[in-house]
């Protein structure tokens, strides 16, 4: 499961925990992004933080794991260099990619799109506020693509980003541990800039 995680949330672990269990997946491997090419227009946190936050996140379920493949890597983040180092590191291994209805609904604006069918199966998790376009769910091989209903969380790091500038409260949108994180790193509030010396 790839994403920004800027902060990773009870949606991400959800999406994560139910696809796990529908595909009886020998574990999910949560992959945050170097540096998000289509996220160029925000500032994005430092990719130490994203990936901390995503062990922290992570680190009580024993199928739950993080990677470091996208932000060892340089230069912007490419779902098709993600599915290749994994696969190269893990050549058994049959690959699930699992996205949210927003993400999947832009796949044939990635890179590769069409060699990154070969390398994984996709499965799109419905998303509260997101349809996916059935245009696109039928323009990918019907084979290489499983939709899955899970419980409905409209939660987005956006919002809880926008929260924490705002001083309203994060608990029970992200773990507890994120939300002490957040706080003992000074993210997403105007004085960050000054914080990070502390770290
Ligand atoms: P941002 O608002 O910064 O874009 P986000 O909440 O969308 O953050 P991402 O890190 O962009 O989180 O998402 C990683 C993956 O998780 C994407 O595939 C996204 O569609 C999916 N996802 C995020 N939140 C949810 C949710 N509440 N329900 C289902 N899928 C989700
Ligand atoms: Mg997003």
């Amino acid at each position: 499961m790839g994403g920004t995680f800027d902060p990773i949330h009870h949606g991400h672990l959800v999406a994560a925990s139910e696809v796990q269990a529908w595909f009886d997946l020998d574990e999910v491997v949560f992959v945050p992004t170097g540096d998000p090419w289509h996220k160029a227009d925000r500032e994005v946190s430092p990719a130490e933080d994203r990936y901390l936050m995503t062990v922290i996140a992570t680190a009580s379920n024993p199928r739950f794991r993080v990677s470091r493949v996208d932000i060892d890597r340089d230069g912007p983040t490419y779902t098709i260099d993600t599915l290749r180092d994994l696969k190269a590191k893990m050549p058994d291994a049959e690959l699930y990619f699992i996205t949210g209805a927003d993400a999947l609904a832009d796949i044939f604006t990635w890179r590769d799109a069409a060699e990154l069918f070969e390398l994984a199966r996709f499965v799109g998790c419905t998303r509260p506020g997101y349809e996916m376009d059935p245009s696109t769910l039928s323009a990918i091989p019907a084979d290489r693509v499983t939709m899955v209903e899970i419980p409905a969380l409209a939660i987005s790091s956006t919002d809880c980003r926008l929260r924490t500038t705002r001083g309203e409260p994060v608990w029970y949108l992200v773990p507890d541990g994120v939300v002490q994180y957040i706080a003992k790193h000074h993210l997403y509030t105007d004085s960050a800039a000054g914080a990070t010396e502390q770290k």
